[in-house]
């Protein structure tokens, strides 16, 4: 938790540790990692192995306002707008390319991605 310095790392109920996105995402500076006194946060595990982003209903293009703050922070293109009929958009996340990142849950003003668990 000190180490991070996206501060995106805090105890969870449980007395285990969680990442929260709400701020921040994850850089992969690997500061946690190299932090770690017991190697638990093994270089083989990846975030995206653990959660990926949806896009919930109430996005504002949803809502027929135009927003891309999501897309425009996503480093690796995974955020595509969709046109759809009447002129509005949706937004559409490709799931392949995402590192579960956790910028665009950060960026989001309308709280309108979850981190879901894949487990
Ligand atoms: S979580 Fe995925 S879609 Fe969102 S900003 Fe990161 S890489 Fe892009
Ligand atoms: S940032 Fe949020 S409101 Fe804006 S397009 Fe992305 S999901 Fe929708």
């Amino acid at each position: 938790m000190r180490a991070c310095p996206q501060n995106i790392i805090f105890m969870g109920d449980g007395g285990q540790p969680e990442l929260t996105f709400s701020e921040a995402g994850c850089t992969s500076c690997g500061e946690c990692q190299r932090a770690c006194p017991t190697s638990a946060l093994s270089g083989t595990i990846e975030l995206r192995d653990r959660m990926l982003p949806s896009i919930l209903d109430h996005c504002f293009n949803q809502q027929g306002v135009y927003c891309d703050s999501c897309r425009d922070v996503c480093e690796v293109d995974a955020i595509k707008v969709k046109p759809r009929l009447g002129g509005t958009v949706e937004m559409r996340i490709e799931l392949d390319p995402c590192t579960a990142c956790g910028q665009c849950v950060a960026v989001c003003p309308a709280d309108a991605i979850a981190m879901e668990s894949v487990l």
